[in-house]
């Protein structure tokens, strides 16, 4: 249910399109596919994704002998899963000794999700420390904070302007002595300089390799969500910068485009494991790609 909940607008953009079609056309023509094309288009699916779900639908009809618009809705659903399909996406940092990077540009929600999160493994009696190692930009790291408290978690910083991975140094120290169970660090804010951005990540990971070499790793990145073909292109690039291992997709309360999801998923490999879903700390939902697809079509 809370997964509709931050998925309503989206939901009825897309599935009150979706209906108009099924119900408004008699038969399965080339009209009919470009009804569905547009609305798969204008709920930011994405000009690729749109035409392999297309092409599989056209497959799916042609095999299955439908005739009726209203009978494609199930095969529709199942094409767009398999758009999606990038395997069951693991939360080993839940069961493991680990080691959480979090990237993403400014403005995105990174603090805000970096706190849900924390609070979120907190509540199951993780020992969780906190690394701001944002340390560009200015105000993040009393934001951070602020978060901490919130979550009843430590947080380490270092001053404005330090080097991120010495804040990461520190961190590591301060969670071996304290035995936590996860470091979570808040990490490089900016992409205008992939190089510098690169090598910042190179010097963190080297770190982590030698003070938590069994750790699991994982580096996931923030996405807003209400940015569209923009949080694509974001990922593309953090993807080409770090070894990503997951996307926290945010701002799907505020948007009607939470089929970029279905972009990202698709064109990336790479699965969503988190939405943000509303500005409390309660507001980080798991993301599970098939119960996404039920909800836009239930
Ligand atoms: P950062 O610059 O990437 O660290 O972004 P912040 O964490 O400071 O978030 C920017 C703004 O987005 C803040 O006003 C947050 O409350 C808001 N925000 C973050 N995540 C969500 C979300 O999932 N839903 C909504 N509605 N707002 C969010």
């Amino acid at each position: 249910a809370r997964l509709v909940k931050g998925l309503t607008k989206t939901r009825n953009n897309i599935v009150n399109g979706f209906e108009s079609v099924f119900s408004g056309f008699s038969k399965i023509d080339e009209e009919f596919y470009e009804e569905l094309e547009e609305i798969l288009i204008i709920g930011d699916i994405g000009v690729r994704a749109t035409e392999e779900i297309l092409d599989s639908l056209r497959e799916k009809v042609k095999e299955n002998h439908i005739k009726e618009p209203m009978d494609c809705k199930q095969l529709l659903m199942d094409s767009i899963k398999e758009q999606m399909d990038v395997g069951e996406a693991a939360y080993r940092f839940e069961n493991e000794t680990s080691v959480i990077l979090v990237v993403g540009v400014n403005g995105v929600g990174k603090t805000t999700s970096v706190g849900k999160l924390a609070k979120k493994l907190k509540d199951q009696n993780k020992k969780v420390v906190l690394a701001a190692a944002d340390t560009f930009r200015a105000a993040a790291k009393e934001q951070l904070e602020e978060w901490s408290h919130r979550a009843g978690v430590e947080m380490i910083s270092g001053q404005e302007g330090a080097d991120p991975a010495s804040v990461v140094f520190d961190a590591t120290q301060a969670a071996k002595a304290r035995h936590a169970d996860v470091l979570l660090c808040d990490t490089a804010g900016r992409l205008h300089n992939k190089k510098n951005l690169m090598e910042e990540l190179k010097k963190i990971n080297r770190i982590l390799e030698r003070e938590f070499p069994d750790a699991y790793r994982e580096t996931l990145v923030v996405l807003d969500s209400t940015t569209g073909q923009n949080a694509l292109a974001q990922a593309r690039e953090f993807k080409e910068a770090a070894d990503l291992s997951g996307i926290i997709l945010t701002k799907m309360d505020g948007t009607a485009k939470g089929g970029i999801a279905v972009a990202i998923q698709s064109e990336l490999g790479i699965p969503v494991k988190y939405i943000g879903v509303g500005e409390q700390v309660e507001d980080l939902e798991k993301f599970d790609s098939d119960a996404f697809v039920d909800a836009l079509f239930d």
